[in-house]
């Protein structure tokens, strides 16, 4: 490797100058994190005061004013000052607590739950008013609030108008938590330094640093909250442009993995039962001839859900492995893992290649065992998860390296994989589609293939966008579809340890589903908090047939493969990006059979609807990728984050492509010397330059 990032002295000595909270300092040096709560917050990879100020929010709760009843909106969060209607009472007869009580106002009436609260019930005393805060909801004509918090009018005004921070949570802390902490972090830090030059501070009108850390976290309006984040972003965009630029400046390596010529990876390709569609073919031989060409292949593969990509990750398994390498193959998730690892051990048993699998949920012994044949050179392919591939397996002669379903596969990753041996060929797949001019600066250093057709035995997914109206036809057309031999999926929004959890859960959805169908149909869920193995069994079970309905959250987002299922009901819809909803319903329409995907609305608002009938009216990934960055582009900005695999902590390329395209330029008025030299009194920007250069595709 020529490249490399400029030494300079860390300012260690700094530390002791001074005795105020660095960004260095512990998590422990903040008032009210104790042992316990450190613990907790290393789950979140908080270890220090930096870490912690770089833990922003995913959306923000704008606090606003008391409404009267009728005036109070389904599905938002609204507050409402009350009187008891009648004495709470307890149904003990469900899994949980639950404390419910009528409350009213001169506009009308609301129920409210409270779930596990049962103290709840003795506080409450007729007479007295309440502040209550929380989602509204509504159920057989009747409003409800679930989980409301409960306000004094002096705490309830401190906060009213405030943009209130929802952070990333994990078990055992709570969004107050992080809140307080960060509010004196940010009181006592002193350490929030600039560092970007003021020229291009001044040309893009960003604000400091200071300021836009504390507008992230707290902004006072809209407007505060937009400069930060653009400053967050720029900065992020910035370096991650600089590392590029210097990683492309590097010449072409030399490979000493050259594929023997004689195999021809078409042979394989004529043991599948269906014939390659023009562009697998094309696509496949652009690989074919890097795996020939004696440098180093750095290809992505871009492609629309369905569009084949696996077949083709196939044709370069073969050639490789035939010319005498070994091949390791890596995924984001264990389920996308199992589900490889049966495909690929299926495909290439008659071809005498041997697959294994390497994942966490795997005994340590067999681990071991794994890692040990892998050493001896007895698995020609691994299939497995990033982490476990990378961590401390050693593969002789390692010629290729497949990542599905992420595209980012950096320098530091590869080293790891190539310290024994010598530099893998890196063949990244992705099928998040990226607008072609977005994806030339942001994939710049990498050769890109697009597998622009499907094949041709799919029928295009019938789409329609309801309300829940629809619900109970919906229900019975999932039914017919399941008595006529197919399955289906139901998603529901992820299942979130958030403080108000207002979403039903996949779990409680199930329940639901098995009282409406009894013991006609199957129905089971998934998602992502439940353990490796039982995920696994649920998927296997879902892939054999033996689960006519599955009830999930995004986690079968990624690349999983049931050409049996034909129907897909996505509820609360509108809450998704329409990038994440055509990879959801990319599930679908993988057969030979007609599929339909019905985008259910929780929440029926015009523009709600004319985002969703976008992806209605077209199921090309590309098309939807654009529209999806001129929405966005103009607006949306408090809307929920998607959650997964983020490339960036705040940045985001559809969103921020304006940036995207502003740091490119500014990249090339400075050389990288000086752009290190920048960020060089700033120990955390030189960790994350260090980090994309080990980061971006190379
Ligand atoms: P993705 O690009 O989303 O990873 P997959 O590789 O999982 O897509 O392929 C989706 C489905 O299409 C699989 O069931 C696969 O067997 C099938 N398939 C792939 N190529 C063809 C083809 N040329 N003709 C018919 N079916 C194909
Ligand atoms: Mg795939």
């Amino acid at each position: 490797m020529n490249w490399k990032i400029p030494s300079v002295e860390r300012a260690d000595s700094d530390q002791q100058e001074s005795a105020n909270m660095r960004l260095e300092s512990s998590i422990r040096d903040i008032k009210g994190i104790g042992e316990k709560a450190e613990k907790n917050f290393h789950k979140l990879n908080i270890y220090t005061v930096g870490d912690l100020l770089e833990h922003y929010p995913r959306d923000y709760d704008e606090f606003k004013d008391i409404v009267p009843i009728s005036s109070v909106k389904i599905n938002q969060i609204c507050a409402v000052e009350v009187l008891l209607k009648t004495r709470p009472v307890m149904n003990m007869k469900s899994r949980f607590k639950v404390v419910l009580a009528d409350f009213y106002d001169r506009t009308g009436t609301i129920s409210v739950a409270w779930f596990n609260m049962p103290f709840v019930a003795k506080q409450l005393k007729m007479g007295t008013s309440y502040i209550l805060r929380g989602m509204v909801s509504e159920k057989k004509g009747k409003l409800y609030i679930s989980q409301p918090k409960i306000y004094s009018k002096n705490e309830f005004y401190k906060n009213v108008g405030k943009f209130l921070p929802i952070y990333p949570l994990t078990m055992g802390i709570t969004n107050n938590q992080v809140k307080k902490a960060m509010e004196f972090a940010l009181g006592e830090c002193d350490d929030l330094k600039e560092f970007l030059p003021s020229e291009i501070r001044k040309r893009y009108n960003l604000p400091i640093y200071s300021k836009a850390i504390k507008g992230i976290h707290f902004p006072m309006s809209v407007t505060e909250y937009r400069e930060a984040r653009k400053r967050l972003a720029f900065d992020e965009l910035f370096l991650y442009q600089a590392a590029l630029y210097a990683i492309r400046n590097q010449r072409a390596n030399k490979s000493e993995y050259v594929a023997n010529q004689d195999i021809d990876a078409l042979e394989f390709s004529k043991t599948l039962p269906y014939e390659l569609t023009g562009a697998q073919k094309q696509v496949s031989s652009e690989i074919i001839s890097d795996l020939e060409s004696g440098y180093v292949m750095n290809r992505l593969v871009q492609g629309d859900v369905g569009s084949g990509k696996t077949v083709i990750a196939e044709m370069a398994i073969y050639k490789t492995v035939k010319s005498g390498y070994k091949v390791a193959f890596m995924v984001p998730t264990e389920v996308l893992a199992h589900q490889h690892y049966q495909e690929l051990s299926r495909v290439f048993e008659s071809h005498g290649i041997s697959v294994c699998l390497l994942v966490g949920s795997q005994t340590a012994k067999v681990k071991r065992e794994i890692k040990e044949q892998l050493a001896f050179g007895i698995y020609d392919v691994v299939v497995g998860t990033h982490a476990l591939i990378q961590d401390d397996v050693d593969i002789p002669d390692l010629a290729l390296v497949i990542t599905d379903e992420q595209h980012r596969f950096g320098v530091r990753q590869r080293e790891k994989l190539s310290e024994k041996g010598s530099m893998p060929h890196i063949l990244a797949m992705s099928a998040t589609p990226i607008p072609r001019t977005l994806a030339l600066v942001l994939y710049g250093d990498m050769d890109i293939s697009i597998v622009g057709e499907r094949p041709s035995n799919r029928l295009p997914i019938k789409n329609c966008v309801v309300g829940r109206e629809y619900r109970p036809t919906a229900y019975k057309f999932i039914y017919d579809e399941v008595k006529a031999g197919h399955q289906a999926y139901i998603i529901c929004p992820m299942v979130e340890e958030s403080e108000d959890s207002e979403l039903e859960s996949v779990v409680e959805y199930c329940d639901m589903l098995s009282e409406i169908y009894g013991d006609r149909l199957r129905v089971d869920y998934l998602h992502g908090k439940m353990k490796p193995v039982e995920k696994e069994d649920v998927m296997t079970r879902f892939g054999q047939g033996d689960i006519d309905i599955l009830v999930s959250t995004t986690v079968v987002e990624v690349g999983i493969d049931v050409p049996n299922s034909t129907v897909m009901m996505i509820e609360n819809s509108e809450r998704f990006g329409l990038a994440q909803l055509h990879q959801l319903r990319g599930r679908v329409g993988r057969g030979g059979s007609q599929s339909y995907c019905i985008f259910m609305m929780g929440n029926t608002s015009k523009e709600g609807r004319e985002r969703l009938n976008i992806i209605a009216n077209s199921n090309d990934g590309f098309v939807i990728a654009e529209k999806d960055l001129e929405l966005r582009g103009q607006g949306d900005f408090f809307g929920v984050m998607q959650s997964g695999e983020r490339p960036f902590l705040i940045a985001d390329i559809f969103e921020d492509s304006d940036i995207i395209r502003y740091a490119a330029e500014e990249v090339k008025n400075y050389d990288f010397e000086s752009i290190c030299s920048f960020y060089e009194k700033n120990r955390r920007f030189r960790e994350r330059l260090e980090y994309y250069m080990g980061n971006v595709s190379l």
